[in-house]
């Protein structure tokens, strides 16, 4: 049960460890895999068989890090606040695309373990936790062919309008429900999964307030995938459609129902903005070291660009913005994570700050390499590629921005931050 527990954080000196140790992984595994990966053509190759991704996938499991979330009590890492934010910029700053993709593996065990299942857990749960392989691979499936932005908006008048409402449908039926519909290409890890947490609709009527949470082993009969996505950047993390063709699941599966959707769905948004938050920061880190480093070796009008005092000048605007990054992605994580009361518009304000932050650092770095820059000879605009996808990823900046105003507006509460305090 307790395999892991000797990697368990808490002491500064057990966190320097930790972060050495992924550090390394980083480095040595998912820098250099995700490279390779960035530059398969074919997104079908980046999750074939004999691709490195599998690789990856087992050398991550072997280290714990599939279960970095989950208490040492059940045998996971036991990482919250500090010790899951050093976890995930250490990752990202490596490969944000690899790192996400494990990150997002555990998400259906998750919240099945967290659910006390007891059923869900001894069959799914616990091989989950020890999978060495790297073979069940988690996927959060919410986004949908019709419905991205308007999914993720718990809270607002427009989650309850009852003339919009989801696509992927469970009707009970006895002892089961029988879902339908599809979900979008936009599924991290959606055509390598094995099982997802699905964010579907039960009550139509209520709007994209009328959900539930499903646990959904996508080897059942009706689940079939469309083909992966080729996209801009974050090239190593599998994304693609899936579909559900009356799949029948046991009634207790249905890990949350309608009366406790919107908590549920507010409790997953925090968790995942303030961790996009911490895996930017690492993405920001990477940019800002890879052009302070060029600017050390690169000769202009005699003398290394960095004794140019307009370059040093980009150099510490760069340094500072990945501070900053650092200190409200880990205020969002340390808080939303051992809190009893989680903060959504706090985590937003770190994503979206942190990811448009990172956007910024990405872009300078690459203009600090001049015409090096734009040559895939060079890490840095493949960076820049992935900094890119991450103002959408998730909820767009703008989408994500106007659900913390209106939170922050009926809340009333100007001065006070728990977050901060
Ligand atoms: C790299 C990556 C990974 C992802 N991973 C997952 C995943 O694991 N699981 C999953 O389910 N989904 C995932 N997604 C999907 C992601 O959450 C959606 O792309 C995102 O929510 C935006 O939805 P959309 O693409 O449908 O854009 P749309 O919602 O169609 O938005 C299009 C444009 O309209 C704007 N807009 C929309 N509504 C409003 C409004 N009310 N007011 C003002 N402007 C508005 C948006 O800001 C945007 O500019 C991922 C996406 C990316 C890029």
């Amino acid at each position: 049960m307790d395999t892991y527990r000797e990697l368990y954080v808490e002491s500064p000196r057990e966190i320097e460890s930790l972060k050495q140790n992924v550090h390394r992984f980083a480095k040595e595994v998912l820098r250099p895999t995700s490279a390779e990966l960035d530059r398969l053509a074919d997104p079908r190759d980046v999750i074939s068989l004999d691709s490195p991704l599998r690789r990856v996938f087992k050398s991550a499991y072997g280290l714990g890090y599939h279960v970095a979330n989950m208490p040492t009590e059940i045998g996971g890492l036991g990482l919250r606040g500090l010790g899951a934010h050093v976890l995930l910029e250490e990752l990202s700053w490596g490969a944000v695309d690899l790192a996400l993709s494990i990150l997002v593996a555990s998400f259906p065990f998750s919240a099945a373990a967290a659910s006390g299942n007891v059923e869900l857990y001894q069959k799914f749960v616990k091989p989950f936790i020890d999978d060495r392989e790297g073979s069940m691979i988690g996927c959060w499936a919410i986004t949908e062919p019709q419905h991205g932005s308007d999914e993720l908006v718990p809270g607002t008048p427009q989650f309850h309008n009852s003339r919009v409402s989801g696509q992927v449908i469970a009707r009970a039926d006895g002892d089961s429900y029988v879902i339908s519909g599809q979900k979008a290409a936009w599924v991290s890890n959606g055509t390598l999964a094995t099982h997802a947490a699905l964010y579907l609709t039960t009550e139509p009527r209520s709007g994209m307030a009328g959900g539930g949470i499903a646990f959904v082993p996508l080897n059942l009969p009706g689940v079939s995938k469309g083909k992966p996505l080729n996209k801009l950047g974050q090239r190593a993390l599998n994304q693609g459609e899936i579909f559900f063709d009356n799949v029948r699941i046991p009634r207790t599966w249905m890990l949350t129902g309608p009366d406790n959707y919107e908590r549920e769905l507010n409790r997953t948004l925090t968790f995942a903005n303030s961790s996009m938050a911490a895996a930017f920061t690492g993405v920001a880190r990477a940019a800002y070291e890879e052009a302070l480093e060029y600017s050390k070796q690169r000769v202009q009008g005699g003398k290394t660009i960095c004794e140019h005092q307009l370059v040093q000048k980009h150099l510490f605007e760069m340094f500072t913005k990945v501070e900053a990054c650092r200190a409200l992605s880990r205020a969002a994580v340390i808080y939303n994570q051992t809190s009893a009361t989680p903060s959504l518009e706090h985590a937003i304000a770190a994503k979206t700050f942190c990811t448009q932050t990172c956007f910024e650092v990405a872009s300078d770095a690459l203009q600090i390499f001049g015409g090096n820059g734009l040559s895939k000879e060079y890490g840095v605009e493949k960076l820049f590629r992935d900094a890119r996808a991450s103002l959408i990823e998730d909820g767009t900046t703008d989408v994500l921005s106007l659900a913390g105003a209106y939170r922050i507006l009926s809340q009333n509460a100007a001065g006070h931050s728990p977050v901060a305090d």
